[in-house]
């Protein structure tokens, strides 16, 4: 894809965010702030066994934190824990040590912030989201863990 199509699919995405709203039977959640550039997001995912069946974000911040907000819940709903862990790692590998880290294929739509790790600034708004859905799962293995 060329740089100006992956700007296109983050204003989309800011535009109308995917699975922007409650999910009243959420069964893991959490929040998470950027106070660099006030992005606030709260993630709520509804698992079944270990798949995500329906993930959820609200909030309000700038373009590129919804725009990460919205594709994170298209990226890893439907996924088992382990895969969408392994997203997450793929996910801050591109936004730390950039595009050549990563094969591209394997970030599908994700690739549009490809050029994000070249504005530090913007990393903590790219991530947001994905922290928040990393702490929600997390909670979860604390609960679901036995000493
Ligand atoms: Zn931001």
């Amino acid at each position: 894809m060329r740089a100006d199509l992956y700007e296109e699919l983050i204003l989309d995405h800011y535009r109308q965010p995917r699975n922007r709203g409650p999910l009243p039977d959420a069964n893991a959640q959490a929040e998470g702030y950027n106070p660099l550039c006030g992005d606030q997001v709260r993630v709520c995912v509804r698992l079944r066994g270990d798949v995500i069946e329906q993930v959820a974000f609200e909030g309000q911040g700038c373009a590129i934190s919804t725009a990460s907000a919205s594709l994170m819940t298209e990226s890893v709903r439907g996924k088992t824990l382990a895969d969408a862990r392994a997203l997450c790692e793929r996910f801050h590998l591109l936004l730390t040590a950039g595009p050549a880290a990563v094969p591209l294929a394997e970030l599908g739509k994700l690739a549009a912030f490809a050029s994000v790790w070249r504005y530090p600034a913007r990393v903590k708004c790219a991530t947001l989201a994905w922290h928040a859905l990393e702490a929600a799962l997390r909670g979860t293995d604390r609960t679901a863990s036995t000493p």
